[in-house]
């Protein structure tokens, strides 16, 4: 995986164009959400910016502020959306190869009512 150089033909990336389809469950000027194709639990849902980022660090080193907040308020609605407050949920994301990363565009795991109640 290369994590200096943003791949433009990243499954996410031609998701966001809408050449690749996907189940959709939020969307707005910041963000997109929708359904892990393999779910780890039994809501598995993955939030993604609209831009070009590769990995969380790559996110949180260089994106601009209003990107940092409307990611995450993005993120917020999604959880809101989905009514996971009450019971809960995990959030999980994945840099480079030593975390098991696989599609390199920056994205957040959220996960809720899990198959297996284990930590991390
Ligand atoms: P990560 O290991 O953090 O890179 O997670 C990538 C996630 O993307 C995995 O959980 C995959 O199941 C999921 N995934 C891969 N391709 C698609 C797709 N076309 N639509 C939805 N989820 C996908």
């Amino acid at each position: 995986m290369d994590l200096l150089n943003y791949d433009p033909n990243n499954v996410f990336a031609r998701i966001l164009r809408g050449a690749l389809p996907c189940k959709q469950v939020y969307e707005d000027d910041f963000v997109l959400a929708f359904e892990d194709l393999k779910p780890k639990a039994r809501v598995h849902v993955l939030v993604i910016p609209k831009g070009n980022y590769i990995s969380s660090f790559d996110f949180y080193h260089s994106a601009p502020d209003d990107m940092l907040v409307g990611f995450h308020r993005g993120l917020a609605s999604v959880i809101q959306s989905l009514d996971l407050k009450n019971p809960g949920y995990r959030l999980i994301t994945n840099h480079g190869p030593d975390s098991g990363q696989e599609v390199p565009h920056f994205h957040v795991h959220i996960l809720s009512d899990l198959f297996e109640k284990t930590f991390p």
